[in-house]
This record gives C-alpha cells, structure tokens and sequence, in this order.
C-alpha cells in the first residue's frame, strides 16, 4: 500500500487498560482496514520509527493478507498477571477463565507475594515468569532458587530475566537446577537468532515487533525448540494475527502450550463484534468483524490523528517497508 491509501484507511481508537500494564493506562491503536481484513499498527507511544516500521509492515500485511487455520478451531494461552497489588491478583485472574498456566510480570516489588496469591488462589498452577531483562544475574539466581524450593514442580520457565543475552547465558550457566529460558526481547530487538538459540529453551514470538506473519513463519523454519506466540496488548485484530501465525506453527515446533495471547482480557474494551477473549482456557481461531460503532467510541481528537498519521509518514520517509 502506497502511503496516501495506508493514511486514507487507517482509523485511530484510544482503549483504556484494565491494569496499569507496563505504565500504560490508554491504549492508543492505529488500524488499517483492507479490503477483506484489517491490520492493527500499535506500537508503544514512545517507540521511534525505526522500531515501529516493523509493526506498520505487519500491519499492512495483515490488512492485505487472508491466513488459513492448519485446521485448529481453538488455541490455548497463558493467563497474564501483570505487576498489580496483591489485592488485585484474584481479579485480574478471573478474566482469564479456565487458565492453569499463569504467566507473571516480576522484577519490580512483591514478586513472591504476587507469587504465592496466585497460588493461594489456584494451588495447581503452572506459572512462567516473566522479568523484561529487569533481573541482574545475581539476583535473578537468588529469586528463582529461593522459588525452586518453594514451588519447584509448578515453574514453566522464565522469560528474559535479565537484559543482554551473555547474562541470560550466564544465568543458565550458574543456576543450579533445571529452568527452561524463554527469550523474548533479545530476539524482537534484532539480536542473532543463531547466538539466541544456544541460549534459549523456548523463543517468545510475537507478531508486529518482528514485521508479520510471513516473517515470523521464515524465522520458526530455522528454529527447532518451542514456540510460544504472544501478544503485546493488543485489540483482537492485532490479536488475530498472533492467533493465524498460532493455528500454522510447523509440527516440529511442538509448542508447550498454551500461547501468550488472552491479553485482549487487560483491555476495558475493543473494537470487534467477536473479542478474542479467553474461555475454558482457549480462544476461536476465527477471522474478527471489526464494529464500527467501537471504532467512534473510542476515536481519538484531530490532534492525536494528526500524531499518528506524522507517524505513518515518518516510518515510509525511512524509505521501503
Ligand atoms: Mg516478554
């Protein structure tokens, strides 16, 4: 799509957040609608346009693109828990319906207490950890041995506990138990997958960040260890994509569900007639009706327009996407 056809087409919705996710308290989302489909572009605000040219290339493929299901009708996720008080806990997870697996957000304050409420409230859980590289490998050892003992058999795996991928290796090195190691944003920040995979246990893949469908399913074909697609609190039609890239991972990929995806949970709203929301566990693999009536709900003032379409422009001034 040329740029004056992508600015012509594209509809900006502010959702609030259920939670302060990642401090984030309005989701601001551009989405392209296509003939048949409709993309979602939505980077966080404070992204340059480097960064965000891969999630404006993927959301013009999704505007442009019908993907088929391999035939799955449902897809498994995770619950996500981000950083909220522990008074919170049991809330947050009631909007992820029959989610055993819970993935948590830590590296800021109460990581355990946030920890043991989830299992107060669900003794059986599975849970992952997830740290945004906050960890230093010091500390990231003390906190998951301490929790080994406590919870050992119920730990899935950590994701990115600490920032560069030497500490993670040296993590992996040093820990003195058997934790698997997700990677999540030394792969999105375009590190080398070949040096990532001497790492990592499971890879974390997630649609926009890194340029859409196609190119995720080019990167998996050189991967063999687990998938787990995920999300970045997005509508259901940037869900959507995550959901398509799901429903056609390679058998070899034999992913330890459930996928990362039931986020649209966080959102107070959305803007399709069919929300991608978790129930029993799982949700459709199916194609979202975007509703008109949502996208004036939560349209945006001229000047927040204006913002984003300088935006759309900026990231096709870098030149091809
Ligand atoms: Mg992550």
């Amino acid at each position: 799509m040329q740029l004056k056809e992508v600015l012509d087409r594209t509809h900006i919705v502010s959702i609030p957040t259920k939670t302060n996710f990642r401090g984030v308290e309005f989701r601001e989302i551009a989405l392209i609608e296509g003939d048949t489909n409709w993309g979602e572009f939505s980077p966080f605000l404070e992204y340059e346009a480097k960064a965000a040219k891969h999630w404006l290339k993927s959301a013009i493929e999704s505007a442009v693109t019908t993907f088929e299901s391999n035939g799955l009708d449902f897809i498994a996720v995770n619950a996500t828990l981000p950083a909220v008080e522990i008074e919170q806990v049991a809330e947050v997870l009631s909007w992820f319906p029959g989610c055993n697996t819970v993935k948590i957000k830590v590296g800021t304050k109460e990581d355990l207490e946030r920890i043991r409420e989830v299992f107060r409230i669900n003794a059986g859980a599975q849970i992952r950890l997830d740290a945004n590289g906050l960890w230093s490998v010091a500390e990231a050892k003390t906190f998951l041995e301490s929790l080994n003992k406590e919870f050992g058999s119920s730990l899935d795996y950590v994701e990115q506990p600490c920032l560069t991928l030497a500490e993670n290796e040296k993590l992996k090195n040093e820990l003195t138990f058997p934790l698997k190691i997700a990677i999540d944003e030394n792969l999105r920040n375009g590190g080398n997958l070949e040096e990532i995979l001497k790492v990592a246990d499971v890879l974390i893949i997630k649609v926009a960040p890194l340029g859409g469908i196609s190119s995720c399913l080019q990167l998996i074909e050189k991967v063999s260890i687990p998938i787990v697609v995920s999300s970045a609190l997005e509508s259901s039609v940037g869900i959507s994509a995550g959901v398509a890239l799901a429903a056609q991972l390679p058998k070899k990929n034999e992913s330890p569900l459930p996928f990362g995806l039931g986020t649209v949970a966080l959102l107070e709203g959305d803007v399709v007639i069919n929300p991608l929301l978790p129930v029993d566990g799982k949700i459709k693999v199916e194609k979202v009706n975007v509703d008109l009536g949502k996208l004036k709900k939560y349209s945006v003032s001229d000047s927040r327009k204006k913002w984003w379409h300088q935006r759309i422009t900026d990231i096709y001034n870098l030149g091809p996407l």
